[in-house]
């Protein structure tokens, strides 16, 4: 989508601080951490979040978690936590599907 953020860093228009990239997904540091380590797991094919994810299209969503657990393992990080906010009363804010990675500091439960 053109005017999709996300796609746009996907796309390399826009810079980011990337960490992993594969012809399905990237993975670039959050521009605003909350935690020590806080980056983000985007397909490069547009899908607005969760909610669009479906029998015909969950091998990406399989796909991204392999990744979140092969990063974290090379980034050695025992604890972390995964979120995805889908719409605005949870807390999205780009609407692209993506994953945050969240670690390094005590988490609360529940979340805010
Ligand atoms: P959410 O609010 O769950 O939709 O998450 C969107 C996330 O994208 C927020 O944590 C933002 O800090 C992050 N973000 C927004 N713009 C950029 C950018 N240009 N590069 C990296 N992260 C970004
Ligand atoms: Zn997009």
């Amino acid at each position: 989508m053109s005017e999709c953020l996300f796609c746009k860093i996907a796309a390399g228009d826009i810079p980011s601080n990337k960490l992993y990239e594969d012809p399905v997904c990237l993975a670039f540091h959050d521009i605003d951490p909350q935690a020590p380590t806080h980056f983000l797991v985007i397909p490069k094919a547009h899908l607005a979040s969760v909610a669009e994810i479906t029998e015909d299209n969950n091998a990406v969503a399989a796909h991204i978690f392999s990744v979140i657990s092969k990063l974290t393992k090379e980034l050695g990080l025992e604890s972390y936590r995964v979120v995805s906010n889908i719409g605005e009363q949870a807390g999205q804010s780009v609407p692209h599907l993506h994953f945050h990675v969240l670690a390094g500091r005590d988490m609360t439960w529940p979340p805010g």
